[in-house]
C-alpha cells in the first residue's frame, strides 16, 4: 500500500465528514504562513536525521521498528479527529475498537472471560495487573524472575509491595524449585511470569509454574509485553513453530499484558492488559465529576488506571487487525520469519570460528560474543563493546544492542570462561523485522568480519 496515497485519502474523508458540520473560520491566532512553516520543516526533518534506521534489515539491535502503513494510516486518520479513550463522549467510535481489539487479544491467549483495555504502555499495563494484586492479597508481594522487565521491581515500589526476584536457570527461565520454595514462606500473593523476557527471548514454563501457583493459593500474571504475539505460533510445525505449552496456559493465568508497539506492528502508545474475571473492574471505581455523560454503558476510563488515552491507538490497531489479524497466518506469519531468522543465524554463529552463541534463542532475539583467546569476561566485554562501536561506522554500517550478562549467567552457560569480572556485555539482536529472515548471512559476515579486525 502506498502510504503517500492513504494518508492523503486519510485528510480528504475526515475534511468530508467535518464539512457536514457547516462552515467556520479558523482563528487568526492559529495561521502559521506556507513560508514560515517550510523553514520550521526544513529544521524538523533536518533533525530527524540524528537516529538510527530501525526500518533497516541491518538494523539488528534492539526491539524498535516502524508501525505497519496500515497502522500509521488508522493512527492519522483517527487523530485528525484525536478522539480520548478514556470515555464514550470522547469518541464513540475509537472506544467500539478499542473494545474489539481487545476481545481479539483475549481470544488469541485463549480467555473464556475477560475485562481488559489497551493502556499507553507495557509498563502502565503491568502496572495495573500488580495494583490488582495488591487489592486482591494485600500485605503479600509479588515474586518475578531475576531475568523479568526492571520495572516490575520498580512499579512494587511504587505500590508499597515487596518485590522478590526468583533466580534463572541456564537457560535464563524461572527456577521453580526456587519458586515454590519462596511461595512456601506465604509472603508472595502473586507470581510474574515471563513469556519472552526482554534482553533474552526466554519463555517462563507458564504451564509448569500454573499449578504450584495453584498449590499456594497464589495468583499468576503473565508479561507478555515482547513475547505475547508469539502465541500465535503455539503448536504450529516448521522452524517458525512453537512448543505449544507454556502459551497455551496463559488460558490459565488470571491476567495477561501485551504491547502491541512491540510485535504487534503498532506505534509507540500502545499496550494492553487482560484480567480473566471481570470482577476485577470493581477496584477501579472513581467518581468523575467531567466526564461519563452520554451514557451509562461502561466507559473504559472506568477500567483504567490512567485517564486521557489516544483513541488513535485503537483505531491503528484495529485497521491493522483488518488486514493483519493476530492469526497463524496473519500476524503469525510475520514473527515466523523473525522466528526462522534467529534460528538461522544462530545455526551460522554455532559454526563460526570467530564467534560463541551466548544462548540457543527461543523466540527471535539472538546473543552471541566474539570468540575470545584467552577466554575471560573482561575479554568478553572489551571485544562486544568494540564490535558494537565499530559496527555503526563506516560505509555500510549495521546495528547491534549489547546485553550485560553477570559472573553467573556465565558460569551456566560457558564454564570456560575465566571470571575476571562481575558479568560482561555479549552482543545481542532482536530480529523483530521479517525481512531480516533474508539479510542473517550478509549480518553474520559483516559480524565476522568486525571480529576478524585487529
Ligand atoms: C518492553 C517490556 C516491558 C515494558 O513495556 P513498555 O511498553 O516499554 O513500557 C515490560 N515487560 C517486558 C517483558 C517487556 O519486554
Amino acid at each position: 500500500m502506498d502510504l503517500k496515497h492513504w494518508l492523503g485519502r486519510a485528510t480528504d474523508a475526515i475534511q468530508d465528514w467535518a464539512d457536514t458540520f457547516g462552515p467556520y473560520q479558523p482563528h487568526p491566532s492559529l495561521h502559521v504562513a506556507d513560508d514560515r512553516f517550510v523553514d520550521a520543516f526544513e529544521e524538523f526533518t533536518g533533525r530527524l536525521k540524528d537516529n538510527y534506521p530501525f526500518f533497516h534489515p541491518h538494523y539488528a539491535g534492539q526491539m524498535l521498528k516502524p508501525p505497519h502503513p496500515a497502522a500509521v494510516v488508522g493512527y492519522v486518520t483517527a487523530m485528525l479527529i484525536n478522539p480520548n479513550n478514556h470515555a464514550l463522549d470522547g469518541g464513540p467510535a475509537t472506544a467500539a475498537m478499542e473494545r474489539e481489539v481487545v476481545a481479539r487479544l483475549a481470544a488469541m491467549f485463549g480467555f473464556d472471560t475477560h475485562l481488559g483495555h489497551l493502556t499507553t504502555s507495557g509498563t502502565i499495563a503491568n502496572l495495573e495487573a500488580l495494583f490488582v494484586a495488591r487489592e486482591l492479597h494485600p500485605g503479600r508481594g509479588i515474586a518475578y524472575s531475576a531475568d523479568a522487565h526492571y520495572t516490575h521491581s520498580r512499579m512494587c515500589h511504587v505500590l508499597g509491595m515487596k518485590g522478590h526476584p526468583v533466580p534463572t536457570d541456564a537457560r535464563g527461565r524461572m527456577d521453580l524449585v526456587a519458586l515454590e520454595d519462596l511461595l512456601r514462606t506465604g509472603e508472595v500473593g502473586t507470581v510474574v511470569l515471563t513469556t519472552g523476557t526482554t534482553g533474552l527471548g526466554a519463555v517462563d514454563p507458564v504451564h509448569l509454574a500454573l499449578p504450584i501457583a495453584e498449590r499456594h493459593g497464589v495468583r499468576v500474571h503473565v508479561d507478555a509485553a515482547y513475547g505475547g504475539f508469539f502465541t500465535l505460533l503455539a503448536g504450529v510445525d516448521g522452524p517458525g513453530g512453537l512448543p505449544a505449552e507454556p502459551w497455551r496456559a496463559i488460558a490459565r493465568a488470571d491476567s495477561v499484558v501485551v504491547d502491541p508497539h512491540k510485535h504487534g506492528l503498532q506505534p509507540y502508545g500502545c499496550g494492553a492488559v487482560l484480567f480473566r474475571d471481570p470482577e476485577v473492574g470493581r477496584f477501579y471505581l472513581h467518581d468523575s465529576p467531567y466526564t461519563y455523560f452520554t451514557s451509562a454503558e461502561l466507559h473504559l476510563g472506568e477500567i483504567s488506571l490512567e485517564c486521557s488515552r489516544a483513541g488513535a491507538s485503537a483505531a491503528a490497531l484495529w485497521l491493522t487487525f483488518q488486514l493483519l489479524p493476530p492469526t497463524a497466518d496473519g500476524l503469525g506469519q510475520v514473527l515466523a520469519a523473525g522466528r526462522r531468522a534467529a534460528r538461522k543465524w544462530a545455526r551460522l554463529i554455532d559454526d563460526s570460528a570467530y564467534l560463541t552463541l551466548h544462548q540457543q534463542p527461543e523466540l527471535d532475539i539472538v546473543t552471541y560474543f566474539p570468540t575470545v583467546e584467552p577466554a575471560t569476561l573482561a575479554a568478553v566485554d572489551t571485544a562486544s563493546a568494540r564490535v558494537l562501536a565499530d559496527g555503526m561506522t563506516g560505509p555500510a554500517p549495521i546495528f547491534l544492542s549489547t546485553l550485560k550478562a553477570d559472573r553467573r549467567a556465565f558460569a551456566a552457560r560457558h564454564p570456560g570462561v575465566t571470571a575476571d569480572a562481575d558479568g560482561a556485555r555479549v552482543l545481542r539482536s532482536v530480529l523483530m523485522k521479517p525481512e531480516s529472515e533474508h539479510h542473517v548471512e550478509e549480518l553474520h559476515f559483516k559480524v565476522e568480519q568486525l571480529t576478524k579486525a585487529r
